[in-house]
């Protein structure tokens, strides 16, 4: 990994944690979360960063992958287990960080407490040429020795430039961990952890989606659209709510229907417990060198 790449990784990762710190401060009963999503994601554009995908907002059972819609006019509910998730790119290099926060309550602080520490389990193992079943034993033994589940099929993963799903996985329990992490690796760590089942399935709903590419499509809106996802997003997810400055907010919903069924985009499913149980989240981004790791995204 060369010496711009180290650099621009950094500064990714240092403001993707100062965004995660900031979202978490705001989250509060009766404060709106599409005003959460949007001052998270403008932090991040003020100061020196683009997002790599929506700020995500995801509640209770719903592990990751939602953020507000457009006109979405939901708030914060005292008691909710909020899982926050930013993610910066400087020049296509990644910071992919989350937090979880309770709000107004502490009912589940132990659920998070323990989550926390899986991810300091799994920062302490990391090194260059470890095998990622030890990482992912760090965190399946802390979160299984504290009477919780680890999510078996969801997993932090490698990144690379405008790649946020690079090839490694690092999966929250040690039998499907398959492979070492190279020197010269970004990885992001993100233990989930559950009071339900431990499993995930996709479902409907999600308003988080990626270009898939240029196709024919006849609506006037739709294409519109279209040009906007194509000049702006060709590489990375975006959320919805970003394609309102080309067309009417009234009518996004409509025009990512009409992509969608022409294949130009592709919907991110909301990942859900299938237990409906309580889940916490926690991820760093680390950069695995050949003489030390750094940990980019502390804040
Ligand atoms: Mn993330
Ligand atoms: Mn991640």
């Amino acid at each position: 990994m060369d010496a711009d790449a180290i650099e621009k990784y950094r500064k990714a990762g240092n403001l993707a944690g100062r965004a995660r710190e900031y979202g978490a401060s705001l989250v509060k009963p009766g404060a709106r979360m599409i005003d959460v999503a949007e001052a998270v994601e403008r932090f991040i554009r003020e100061n020196g960063g683009e997002c790599a995908f929506p700020c995500c907002i995801s509640l209770d059972a719903d592990a990751a992958h939602e953020t507000p819609a457009v006109l979405d006019a939901r708030e914060f509910v005292e008691g909710q287990v909020v899982k926050l998730d930013c993610g910066v790119q400087v020049d296509g290099w990644i910071g992919d960080t989350a937090i979880t926060v309770e709000v107004g309550t502490s009912k589940h602080a132990d659920l998070m407490q323990c989550t926390r520490d899986a991810l300091a389990a799994a920062l302490e193992v990391v090194k260059p040429n470890v095998p990622i079943e030890d990482i992912s034993r760090a965190i399946e033994s802390t979160i299984r020795g504290r009477g919780y589940k680890p999510i078996v099929n969801l997993t932090g993963h490698s990144v690379d430039q405008y790649v946020q799903h690079a090839g490694l996985s690092i999966p929250n329990v040690a039998q499907t961990a398959r492979g070492r992490v190279q020197p010269g690796t970004a990885i992001a760590i993100e233990p989930f952890s559950t009071t339900g089942a431990g499993k995930i399935r996709d479902t409907k709903g999600g308003h988080i989606y990626h270009f898939m590419g240029a196709r024919p499509v006849r609506d006037p809106v739709a294409r519109d659209a279209l040009k906007h996802i194509a000049e702006r997003y060709p590489k990375l997810p975006f959320a919805e709510r970003w394609i309102a400055g080309a067309v009417p907010p009234e009518r996004v919903a409509y025009a990512m229907r009409l992509l969608e069924r022409a294949g130009a985009v592709k919907q991110y499913p909301i990942l859900h417990e299938i237990g409906e149980g309580q889940v916490a989240q926690f991820e760093h981004t680390v950069l695995v060198l050949e003489s030390e790791c750094i940990v980019t995204t502390k804040a």
